[in-house]
């Protein structure tokens, strides 16, 4: 059994109250390591220490040059303890060790390219209309940042904001998912030794209804940047607007995968694999909608459910396993009574639709790869995120049956398109309705390429340029050089 403690003020303390809660091994089922259970109380040490860095800190006296120099010694420390992070990671979600070690591998790139572009912010000199002024803008930190984070990918996702945050000069709080923390705070290791100063980073560990409320109705908190479900985020823009915090919301998805006619569709089995098996289907990138010509579909279900049926389930931490367990028992119940609403709705199920009952997967929270065929766009099952590896296929006659299905979700974060002929990945990548489009490949992101959803799947971009100015404030500077103040009661 592993104790952990949380990171105030660059110490490592107990929870206020002294109570801790459990964190449970998604393959073995048991208990593994006991996290402080943090209340508002702990927040308010924790803002106050975040905002005592900001305002008047060590921190707040680095020119950005230097904070770009400390986010990439960081970077190094990740990729130097990155199996260390990477196995950690494994025991308490249950993620597969060879998809951790590749990210954990690929994080400090955020790092470096955030490190880069810490002293490349620039404002600029407006070219304005008035002859006796100057006017300049500068772009200044937000200030205190809130980062509330999922169980799914508990590193890369923190990450994201991570990065640019402390990139543009901000300094955080930071709420891990109550499933998934102790990457996290293995995380906050390695801040402290990079010599980030007290209070720049701050770790409270907790649960969403007291620690995530505390936190966005804090007064002290200038944004929050979330990931996670609808709900949660919906729930959190309405107690942020108290006190009109800035939001950044990375929420939830439907995501179709359109396999056209002229599509390789060898590749394309692939890719819908990856898009709903990879990572057990928690990911909110799921390609969870399978849209498929009906020219093709049979042939294309049969060999689609031949490639599925040889993921090999088991041992995250075994470098063959292809699936993993659910994270959490509570999801792993989920998306079984989901399985069940779709074979209630007239879908049916060609393949897996049960728990994994076999020798490999011990006692985890093991869910076979399921697919339904006959799905209608407006069942149940085609329409809610199931967050899980449970694939909905729906028949179209025509390109403009494809777009209109795709876009009829109440998400937006992406979609999968595949096909040979380039003027049909150009017209569906402007026709659908999503933050990213993917032709001919899925589930790949970079720290340089905008990630975020339309709709309810979310506002604001992390990664690329543009995700820093979310951290940033614009100031507009006046300077007048006439020598007679005008008419005091006339707009200038
Ligand atoms: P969740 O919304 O239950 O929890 C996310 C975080 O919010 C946790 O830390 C939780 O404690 C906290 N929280 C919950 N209620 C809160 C409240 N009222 N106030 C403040 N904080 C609160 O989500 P989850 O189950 O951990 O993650 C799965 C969801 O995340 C899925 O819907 C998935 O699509 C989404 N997700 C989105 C992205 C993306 O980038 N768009 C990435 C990964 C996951």
């Amino acid at each position: 059994m592993k104790d952990f403690r949380c990171f105030i003020n660059g110490a490592w303390v107990n929870a206020q109250s002294g109570e801790t809660f459990e964190s449970t091994d998604p393959f073995t089922a048991k208990v593994w390591a006991r996290i402080p259970k943090c209340d508002a109380r702990d927040v308010d040490l924790a803002v106050d220490a975040a905002r005592r860095a900001f305002d008047t800190g060590e921190w707040s006296k680095l020119n950005a040059t230097q904070r770009g120099h400390l986010l990439r010694k960081l970077g190094d420390l990740i990729l130097r303890d990155a199996d260390h992070l990477a196995s950690t990671e494994v025991q308490d979600n249950g993620k597969l060790y060879a998809e951790m070690r590749g990210q954990v591998g690929y994080i400090p790139q955020w790092f470096y390219y955030f490190g880069g572009l810490a002293d490349k912010v620039e404002g600029a000199v407006m070219p304005i209309d008035k002859p006796d002024m100057f006017t300049y803008t500068r772009h200044e930190p937000v200030g205190v940042v809130a980062a509330i984070t999922p169980w799914n990918s508990p590193l890369l996702l923190l990450t994201w904001k991570l990065a640019p945050a402390l990139a543009a000069g901000c300094t955080m709080v930071i709420k891990p998912s109550e499933f998934t923390s102790a990457s996290t705070l293995e995380l906050m290791r390695l801040i402290d030794e990079a010599g980030f100063s007290k209070g720049v980073v701050n770790v409270v560990t907790g649960f969403g209804a007291d620690v995530g409320e505390a936190i966005s109705t804090h007064s002290g908190i200038d944004k929050i940047a979330f990931t996670g479900g609808e709900a949660s985020g919906r729930r959190i823009a309405q107690q942020a607007s108290g006190t009109f915090k800035r939001l950044t919301l990375e929420l939830g998805g439907k995501s179709a995968q359109l396999v056209f006619p002229d599509a390789n569709i060898d590749n394309a089995v692939k890719g819908v694999v990856s898009g709903i098996f990879a990572a057990t289907g928690q990911t909110c990138i799921a390609g969870s909608r399978l849209l498929v010509h009906e020219s093709i579909h049979d042939q294309f279900l049969e060999k689609f459910v031949e490639l599925a049926k040889t993921a090999r389930m088991g041992d995250p931490m075994d470098m063959a396993t292809q699936v993993g367990p659910v994270t959490t028992q509570p999801q792993y119940k989920r998306v079984l009574s989901m399985i069940e609403m779709a074979r209630n709705e007239g879908a049916q199920a060609v393949m897996g639709g049960q728990p994994a009952d076999r020798l490999e997967c011990g006692d985890g929270w093991f869910i076979e790869p399921t697919v339904f065929a006959g799905v209608r766009n407006d069942m149940r099952i085609a329409q809610e995120e199931v967050f899980g590896p449970v694939l909905s296929v729906i028949k179209f006659s025509d390109d403009e049956e494809a777009y209109s299905i795709a876009n009829d979700t109440a998400y937006g974060l992406a979609a999968g398109v595949w096909t040979s002929d380039m003027a049909r990945a150009f017209t569906a990548a402007k026709r659908l309705r999503a933050g990213t489009v993917w032709t001919n490949t899925y589930r790949a992101v970079s720290y340089m390429m905008p990630f975020g959803g339309f709709k309810n799947s979310g506002m604001g971009r992390e990664s690329g340029q543009e995700a820093i100015h979310d951290f940033l404030e614009t100031k507009s500077v006046w300077l007048a050089f006439n020598k007679d103040v005008p008419n005091p009661f006339v707009m200038r």
